[in-house]
């Protein structure tokens, strides 16, 4: 599942939560931006 994270509240949204449009269900914020479920590590060189 797709998780957005709300840029102005700063709450996550699901996909479910959203619909079609892309807003901000508590806020009504239109800036979301995507979260990542599965947390990349970067290895050192
Ligand atoms: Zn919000």
């Amino acid at each position: 599942m797709v998780a957005y994270k709300c840029f102005n509240c700063n709450k996550e949204i699901t996909e479910s939560l959203l619909r079609k449009r892309v807003r901000c269900p508590y806020c009504g914020s239109k800036i979301l931006f995507k979260q990542r479920t599965t947390v990349t590590k970067v290895k050192a060189r």
